[in-house]
């Protein structure tokens, strides 16, 4: 037989999913894959549960429900002051279909991407497989600055987009307004468009703000502003997602996602719109819960020894592990706590399109969990770093 698809055939089973299934094996108490160990608010579930029951069970508008377009354009308004119809709304299966939908509705073969890592593990392969060429810049830990000289280097004469995660995964930047403007500024003078993948849009901590690309000035008509109910609301197994974009541009997203899913479950729909109207508390609630799981996990971390890195929005914050005394690198790390302390976090190499010059010395940790999961993580690892430490007597450890 001929040999099927190259890049798929190339593809690894994605890093989160290996990461639960070790988890499993071992027992350990997951803070690899981000989902809250919590379900989301009650009213949402129960309007999802009363939408299946009430008769409208067949296929929804290709779009999305007209409760829900009308929601996310009401949530563009009132959150970030952004003018946008319903017209402009296309509902998605989860923000990970929106992004390849955008990706889809602007690219063409030989197009090139401007893409900054670390990077959520769907965009490149999805680049790829459109045929454009992906240009990466790197951010540099610790501190995760945008490096201006490197990123107008990567915008070239052939630049069709950036693709834009803020706040981000896995590193927990929230970009700037300055770096916002700076980005800005080079999509327009390559007369290029912005996929902004803006899932973590609620969760920022510190009295940082995230700002979407799309409410610049004259960035309007150039961006698709992506957000997920899965983060927005704590139901990460629902999968919807929004795209938020001019409507030429919405037409053609639709267009990608009639190829890809054509709709997207009804009652979930229904119980998202009603998420997205809940009172402005309930966002900063959610904020200030996960800003305490943060502090809590981040003070026990650093408590163990690691070198805990800055956190400003999203599920995860990253840790040095090489104060600990670990030599090997962040796959042989995980695995480790994985199997012997019974604890999983992601590599965070695994963000990079070639893990063998990413920095391997960190760690990603999940803490959108109950206070208890998270002690129960750290008591796992300081005894675990004990007995290890015990063992090791001064001599030279690797993972
Ligand atoms: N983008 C980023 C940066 C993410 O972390 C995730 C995580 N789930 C997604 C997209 C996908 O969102 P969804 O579950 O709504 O598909
Ligand atoms: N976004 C989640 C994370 O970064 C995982 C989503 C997935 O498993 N595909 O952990």
């Amino acid at each position: 037989m001929k040999a099927p698809n190259t890049l798929l055939a190339n593809t690894g089973t994605t890093i989160f999913t290996v990461m639960s299934a070790l988890a499993t094996q071992h027992g350990a108490v997951n803070l690899g894959q981000g989902f809250p160990d919590q379900d989301g608010p009650g009213d949402v579930l129960k309007a999802a549960a009363d939408a299946l029951l009430d008769g409208r069970n067949q296929y929804p508008p290709l779009t999305g429900v007209p409760e829900l377009r009308a929601a996310v354009a009401a949530a563009n308004r009132r959150f970030w002051g952004i003018d946008a119809e319903p017209a402009e709304v296309v509902v998605t299966s989860g923000a990970t279909e929106a992004i390849t939908a955008s990706l889809m509705a602007i690219l063409d073969p030989g197009d090139e991407v401007v893409l900054i890592e670390p990077l959520y593990d769907t965009y490149l392969p999805v680049v790829k497989m459109l045929g454009a060429v992906p240009k990466l810049v790197r951010l540099e830990p610790p501190k995760w600055e945008l490096p201006r000289a490197a990123l107008a280097a990567a915008f070239g004469p052939r630049t069709k987009a950036i693709l834009l995660n803020t706040p981000q995964n896995p590193c927990s930047k929230v970009f700037t307004a300055a770096e916002l403007a700076f980005i800005a500024d080079l999509v327009q003078k390559h007369d290029a468009y912005a996929v902004c993948d803006e899932v973590y849009e609620h969760l920022t901590f510190d009295g940082w703000r995230h700002i979407p690309l799309m409410s610049l000035p004259d960035m309007r008509e150039r961006c698709m502003r992506i957000g997920s109910a899965g983060k927005t609301f704590s139901l990460t197994g629902w999968k919807v997602g929004y795209v938020t974009a001019a409507a030429p541009l919405a037409q053609l997203v639709a267009k990608a996602h009639q190829l890809l899913t054509f709709t997207t479950p009804p009652n979930l729909q229904r119980g998202v719109a009603v998420g997205l109207a809940k009172p402005d508390a309930y966002f900063a609630g959610l904020a200030e819960g996960l800003q305490a799981k943060r502090d809590r996990l981040s003070a026990g971390l650093s408590r163990l020894g690691f070198g805990v890195l800055e956190a400003r929005g999203s599920y995860f914050v990253s840790a040095d592990f090489r104060p600990l005394g670990f030599l090997g690198d962040d796959v042989a790390f995980c695995r480790w706590l994985t199997e012997t302390a019974k604890v999983t976090a992601i590599p965070v190499s695994a963000f990079y399109a070639d893990a063998a010059t990413a920095p391997r010395h960190y760690a990603r940790f999940a803490f959108c969990k109950n206070d208890a999961t998270l002690d129960l993580a750290l008591g796992r690892m300081e005894a675990a770093f004990a007995s290890r430490g015990a063992e090791a007597q001064g001599r030279a450890l690797t993972a």
